[in-house]
């Protein structure tokens, strides 16, 4: 295999996963319903605004209604609570998401856990992300959702796997761990607290990388022939690296998804897919 094949040509996986979406959505509109996103940004991050401008366009491609809420930083909790009841109880809105981070002085928990459990298009309410516990998956989170569609699509199996996460955020390491647990993979959580990272690394037959460090994985911490999700977006003088210094492990690994170009692809498709989702389920 060249290294050119080893990485994962995820857009052209979204270009196939676009086609059988666009179809559903023709179909929800030719009953009259027309899917719609509301996503709230409350935060002065440039890079949720490059996020957000590209969940308006692969909606609009796909032909789901965008609208997104661009809150001013004296926003109080109330005033999201508020703005969230408002759109829970719209009948034309099927999905709704709250940009992270939030403002400082907002609590984040409260804020998500005000979204209606049908409306959860990110799946991170504690119901939802309570059934991912209990294998009884109602919304997947994106990103967790789209690195397991990466996976499938390169033939990977995943039952007596191991599987290592880097990373334990609530929105990417702990759901991808559970998804992957709940395949019969074993699973190692790594977080910045743990001692000899490589030591687990070495031994991940499926590596995932969401620690937000550019380039941390290199060549030596990874196993021959392992497939190498790179879930980091960073920006490093003015260029976008991932956490896995791709060029250095593709000698060793047999799949490398890249940055930009990999899992940031899926993650927006899934959004997408999700709306529909919560549709269908209504
Ligand atoms: P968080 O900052 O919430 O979490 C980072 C995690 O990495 C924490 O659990 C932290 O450990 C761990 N970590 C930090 N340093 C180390 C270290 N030296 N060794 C091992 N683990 C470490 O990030 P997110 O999960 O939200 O995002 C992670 C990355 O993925 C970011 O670059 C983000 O931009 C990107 N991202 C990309 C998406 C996409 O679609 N491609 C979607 C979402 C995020 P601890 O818990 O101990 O602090």
């Amino acid at each position: 295999m060249t290294n050119e094949e080893k990485i994962i040509d995820v857009k052209k996986i979204v270009e196939e996963r676009k086609e059988t979406l666009k179809s559903k959505i023709d179909t929800l509109k030719a009953k009259n319903i027309f899917p719609k996103l509301c996503v709230i940004v409350a935060n002065n991050e440039e890079a949720s605004r490059s996020y957000v401008k590209n969940k308006r366009k692969v909606c609009e491609e796909l032909g789901i209604i965008y609208e997104d809420y661009f809150l001013k930083e004296n926003v109080t909790n109330d005033d999201i609570l508020k703005l969230i009841s408002s759109l829970n109880n719209d009948n034309s809105v099927h999905g709704i998401l709250v940009q992270l981070p939030l403002f400082k002085h907002l609590n984040e928990n409260v804020i998500l856990e005000k979204i209606s459990e049908k409306k959860d298009v990110d799946g991170l309410t504690i119901n939802n992300l309570g059934k991912l516990f209990i294998s009884n998956n109602y919304i997947l989170p994106c990103t967790p959702k789209g690195i397991i569609s990466i996976l499938e699509s390169v033939g990977e199996t995943f039952e007596g796997k191991h599987a290592v996460i880097v990373g334990r955020s609530n929105i990417v390491g702990k759901p991808i761990a559970q998804l992957l647990l709940n395949k019969n993979c074993t699973v190692t959580i790594c977080h910045s607290k743990t001692k000899q990272l490589e030591k687990y690394t070495k031994d991940a037959d499926i590596l995932v990388v969401a620690a937000g460090i550019p380039h941390m994985i290199t060549r030596d911490m990874v196993k021959e022939n392992s497939t190498i999700i790179d879930v980091g977006i960073n920006r490093v003088n003015g260029k976008i690296i991932g956490d896995v210094d791709t060029e250095s492990v593709l000698s060793v690994a047999k799949f490398v998804t890249k940055v930009p170009g990999g899992v940031g692809l899926t993650t927006v498709l899934s959004l997408a897919e999700n709306i529909i989702e919560l549709i269908e389920k209504e």
